[in-house]
């Protein structure tokens, strides 16, 4: 059984950049080597630290996007202007850099294959990166409880994993996806750009009556919303587990 998230050993681990590849105009994947990783659960994540020449540091949290595989882990980061560390992680940091890695953490908002009821993912933005890692290590597993994922987006060029989310749904067993479109939505696309609704919500989410179980993730906003949504649709509240993206303090 994969459930050994409470014996893995959270340490810093010094982790290689193999590569770094454009998801959006505004986001990159990054593939770690992380000699001796323990492994993870799909959900969790880790802290990132840099370290200057001069010995600064800055550390942020990734979730993990990409399902076990051995000793490598992909993060996707989106790119913050403003940022302090998203900048070079999304534009500069080159194949061979060394990264400090400590993880992986997080034993609430985890999706375990052995999970069989019905689940509900809802995603903004780059919130969809620890969903995404459910929707691998169930396809890694074969598992065949219905996933569900309604994913917001700015618009089609801001989707993350596009194509493998395609083929996901288009998979024995597929999962269900739905995208809402906040800004532009793509020619014939049936509705107008907006934001997720009660409508949508009662529409492309798997009923209450399901009692499913549904993780939601993106900025702190919108998972305040959402998950509000949820709880106003019937889900038990207990059942409703989220993530937060919010500023870092400086
Ligand atoms: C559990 C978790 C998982 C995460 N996973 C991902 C992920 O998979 N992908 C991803 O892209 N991001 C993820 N994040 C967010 C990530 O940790 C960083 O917050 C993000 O990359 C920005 O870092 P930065 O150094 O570029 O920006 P920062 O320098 O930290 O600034 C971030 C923004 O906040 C503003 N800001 C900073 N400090 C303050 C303040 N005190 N008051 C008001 N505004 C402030 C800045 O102006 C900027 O717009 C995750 C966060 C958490 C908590």
């Amino acid at each position: 059984m994969e459930r050994t998230a409470i014996h893995r050993r959270v340490e810093w681990r010094t982790a290689t950049v193999v590569e770094r590849r454009k998801e959006t105009d505004s986001a990159s994947t990054l593939e770690l080597h992380v000699a001796g990783w323990p492994g993870h659960d799909a959900g969790q994540h880790v802290d990132v630290r840099l370290t200057a020449a001069d010995g600064y540091t800055a550390v942020r949290t990734y979730s993990i996007a990409s399902a076990p595989d051995g000793d490598n882990l992909e993060l996707t980061i989106e790119l913050l202007p403003d940022g302090e560390v998203s900048p070079y992680l999304v534009e500069s940091v080159a194949p061979g850099s060394p990264v400090d890695v400590l993880g992986p953490i997080g034993g609430w908002f985890v999706w375990h294959p052995e999970q069989t009821e019905p689940i509900q993912l809802i995603a903004g933005g780059s919130g969809i990166v620890p969903l995404m890692c459910m929707l691998r290590t169930r396809a890694q597993h074969n598992v065949t409880a219905p996933f569900h994922l309604l994913y917001s987006v700015r618009g089609p060029e801001s989707i993350y994993y596009a194509d493998e989310l395609a083929r996901l749904a288009a998979a024995d067993f597929g999962a269900a996806i739905t995208f809402a479109y906040t800004r532009t939505a793509p020619p014939n696309w049936p509705a107008k750009p907006q934001r997720v609704r009660a409508e949508l919500i009662a529409t492309a989410a798997l009923p209450a009556s399901q009692h499913p179980t549904a993780y939601v993730c993106g900025p702190t906003a919108f998972v305040e919303v959402v998950a509000g949504m949820l709880t106003q649709a019937g889900y038990d509240a207990s059942r409703i587990k989220t993530e937060r993206f919010g500023p870092t303090g400086k």
